[in-house]
């Protein structure tokens, strides 16, 4: 902890002395250690060295950039995302602002299909989803209106996921599109986690048959690998790969430390362990043009293991005579890639908040350090919001 950090400073300050040219110290003194290289661990990087004057060093465990939003060309040359189909979508014209300087953008609105015993339909449940489910001729947002009405059953308070859904839509479409998918994907049912789940989900009476309807949304047009890669290209940033913070936090000196890993993993569990939901994936390559008629298709069935099956070249615009896609399998163990919105988990996670407020000089950033179900562009924004604060009171204590 600290007493070790003020050596490391002092010692900087030595061999600053000894060489006699402090801008020129050896490298393996940081100003800062950000662990982690995905959108937490890059943009508070690069704020800190582009901004801030600092030097950083970046590290991963994992042998990549990018964390959970990486993407690479696979075998077959179509790019791919290792950890699952990662769509960019914000209403904040300051992050889209922010993220430009690192990359141009190719628009993509994103849609989605549920498939319902081989019936394919689209999801979020639209006008379309119910005239083609019911073999209805709903034309307006009102008599979609009055139909949903009469299936929904009022329920208060608005508690779980299974709340939100049954309320708005009844119980026989909560459990075709909603039980089984939240089952397999949670490992719980929709009624033991927080409301906040399915509740990003919209229930729509218009045909609007796209999954987001945020003000911006695009991909990365060289891909988020190419964006990180932007991001992190700054003479005061290096970058070490294949290195867990365990290994190196001895090695390396550094005056204040970013984290943006799993937040008990910090502490070493010493509350217990946050329970986290993984996935396993399954990246298939094959050979044909197409697979499927958007990106990505939905299967909330309870006999069919896998939640839904993505196609890449829908997202990026590639043009290929293979197709790659990947298959999610939700599971316990694993790479933590969901926080588990449940009361007891967010009680369990104050704790750990509390002790890593009374931790100075080091801040916790991002979905697995802050435990919060955060899209990639709510990320940004944490962490630039958190950079600003820091920054600020840097600066106060600098010029005491
Ligand atoms: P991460 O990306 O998880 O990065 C944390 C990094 O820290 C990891 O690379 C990890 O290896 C490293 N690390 C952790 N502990 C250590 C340690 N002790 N030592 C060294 N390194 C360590 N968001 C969207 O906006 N749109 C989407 O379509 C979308 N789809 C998603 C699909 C899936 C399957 C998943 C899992 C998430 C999706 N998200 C999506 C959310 C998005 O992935 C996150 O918001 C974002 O990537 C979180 O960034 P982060 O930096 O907080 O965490
Ligand atoms: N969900 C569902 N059926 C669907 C799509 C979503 O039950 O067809 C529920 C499920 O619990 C899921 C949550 O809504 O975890 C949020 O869905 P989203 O597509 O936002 O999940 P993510 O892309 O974050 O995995």
């Amino acid at each position: 902890g600290q007493s070790w950090l003020a050596v490391g400073s002092a010692m900087r300050a030595l061999i600053d002395e000894v060489t006699g040219k402090s801008d020129a110290a050896p490298m393996e003194f940081y100003d800062y250690l950000v662990v982690g290289a995905g959108f937490a661990g890059a943009v508070m990087a690069e704020r800190l060295a582009r901004d801030g004057g600092k030097r950083v060093l970046v590290i991963d465990r994992r042998d990549l950039i990018g964390g959970n939003a990486h993407d690479h060309p696979d075998e077959a040359g179509i790019m791919v995302h290792r950890y699952g189909p990662h769509i960019f979508h914000t209403n904040s014209q300051d992050i889209v602002d922010y993220l430009s300087q690192f990359t141009e953008w190719r628009p993509y609105e994103h849609r989605v299909l549920a498939d319902l015993g081989g019936m394919q339909v689209p999801m979020p449940i639209n006008r379309t989803t119910l005239n083609r489910l019911y073999g209805l001729n709903l034309q307006t947002e009102a008599e979609a209106e009055d139909f949903l009405a009469q299936r929904a059953e009022p329920v208060e308070p608005l508690v779980t996921s299974a709340d939100v859904v049954i309320s708005k839509v009844g119980r026989e479409l909560y459990e075709a599109f909603f039980r089984g998918y939240t089952r397999k994907q949670w490992g719980m049912d929709p009624s033991e986690l927080d409301k906040s789940v399915t509740a990003r989900v919209p229930t729509r009476t218009n045909t609007d048959d796209r999954y987001f309807t945020d003000s911006f949304q695009a991909m990365p047009a060289d891909g988020y690998t190419a964006m990180f890669n932007a991001m992190l290209d700054h003479p005061l940033i290096d970058i070490r790969l294949g290195v867990d913070f365990d290994d190196i936090r001895k090695q390396v000196h550094f005056d204040r430390l970013v984290f943006t890993g799993p937040i008990d993993e910090y502490f070493n569990h010493c509350f217990g362990k946050l329970p986290y939901r993984s996935l396993e994936f399954r990246h298939v390559t094959l050979d044909q043009e197409w697979l499927q008629p958007v990106a990505v298709i939905n299967y909330p069935a309870e006999d069919v293991r896998f939640t839904r099956v993505t196609e890449y070249k829908h997202l990026t615009g590639q043009v290929a005579e293979k197709t790659s896609i990947t298959y999610e399998y939700p599971c316990a163990e694993g790479d933590p890639y969901y926080p588990i919105p449940r009361p007891e988990n967010q009680a369990l996670f104050r704790r750990y908040e509390d002790l890593a407020a009374s931790t100075p000089d080091v801040l916790f950033v991002g979905r697995l350090a802050t435990y919060r179900y955060y899209n990639m562009d709510q990320v940004v924004g944490q962490a630039l919001a958190k950079y600003r604060r820091h920054i600020a009171q840097v600066r106060e204590e600098e010029a005491m």
